[in-house]
């Protein structure tokens, strides 16, 4: 499988100096002083801190970046969501970010298993959950209103996912969610809506005027 290999910090700087927003990449570190945004505040390499033109693509380019470093996906990847939601009714927008949320991944992220994007998929890849009863690894799998994820039964032994779980409601869980602390379960209530999305701030209309042009 193909993947990035590259710092996610420098992913970070690049997409969230100029809007002023972290993507949180990578956990409980984005909220540590060792943070590379807090410790070099400007976008990564030679050029990073000069002040070049930014052009109307160049910004549609840039928000389109963001919103596939957030969720990890490949151009391909990213393309082919848009495609799906584009071929949707409703705002295709907000379908996209409806889309890539409901992704198996991003769902154990906000259930609070997991502290990261990353580490969320790492978990499902390696087989620790269960949908719907069924043990599945596919990151990418799109769940819907209904679905039950559960840590399997052998998994409730890995310290750090079980305490970050029991402190999931806390740390606040969308309203599209619900968790089952005990069980170690969460449940799909709904279908994730624009408001769902979270704090950091993505302008999803330049991301369908980049490919729609
Ligand atoms: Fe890295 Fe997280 Fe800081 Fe971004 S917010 S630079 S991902 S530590």
């Amino acid at each position: 499988m193909a993947r990035y290999t590259d710092s996610l910090c420098r992913f970070c700087r690049r997409e969230s100096i100029k809007e002023g927003g972290k993507l949180f990449l990578k956990g409980e570190r984005c909220f540590t002083e060792k943070c590379a945004v807090e410790r070099r505040p400007y976008p990564p390499g030679q050029h990073g801190q000069s002040k070049l033109k930014t052009t109307d693509y160049g910004i549609r380019l840039r928000e389109k970046q963001k919103v596939k470093r957030i969720y990890g996906l490949l151009e391909n990847q990213f393309r082919e969501y848009f495609h799906m939601a584009a071929s949707r009714k409703g705002v295709t927008g907000e379908n996209l970010l409806s889309l890539l949320e409901r992704r198996l991944d991003n769902t154990v992220f906000r259930l609070g298993f997991a502290a990261s994007r990353g580490e969320a998929r790492q978990l499902v890849t390696h087989g620790h959950f269960l949908v719907n009863g069924r043990r599945t690894a596919v990151a990418s799998r799109l769940l819907r209103p209904g679905d039950e994820v559960e840590l399997k039964q052998k998994s409730r032994k890995i310290q750090k996912v079980v305490e970050l779980f029991a402190n999931a409601e806390k740390r606040g869980l969308p309203k599209w969610l619900e968790a089952d602390i005990k069980a170690f379960k969460g449940i799909v209530k709904a279908i994730p809506t624009r408001e769902d999305v979270g704090t950091i701030p993505i302008n999803e209309q330049l991301v369908v005027e980049l490919y729609s042009r």
